[in-house]
């Protein structure tokens, strides 16, 4: 085998690991089909009157339907969308 041909293995071999390491966090995202906590800007404290135990996502005691991992009610992130109240009668 000539020496170009080992070069360009090399090359190869190191493209194909950096790509795959560039891949895993995203398909831990895709297996979960929820957002890691980081993409989310996710903090442990409310932001004013938003916090997670008042967001439509929020699944308590403590996970979130949309962000990976444990959840404080009194957290937040930036995909927070006030839950809708609660209909008196009942109805949906
Ligand atoms: S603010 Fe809503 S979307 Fe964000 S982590 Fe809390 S419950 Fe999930």
């Amino acid at each position: 085998m000539s020496t170009h041909n080992q070069s360009r293995r090399i090359v190869l071999r190191s493209l194909l690991a950096t790509g795959c390491a560039l891949c895993l966090p995203r398909l831990s995202t895709a297996q979960t089909g929820k957002m890691s906590k980081a993409q989310a800007q996710y903090q442990d404290q409310s932001k004013g009157d938003q916090k997670c135990g008042n967001c439509m996502y929020f699944s308590a005691p403590n996970s979130c339907m949309v962000v990976e991992g444990n959840i404080s009610p009194d957290g937040w992130c930036k995909l927070w969308v006030k839950k809708p109240a609660e209909d008196p009668v009942g109805r949906m």
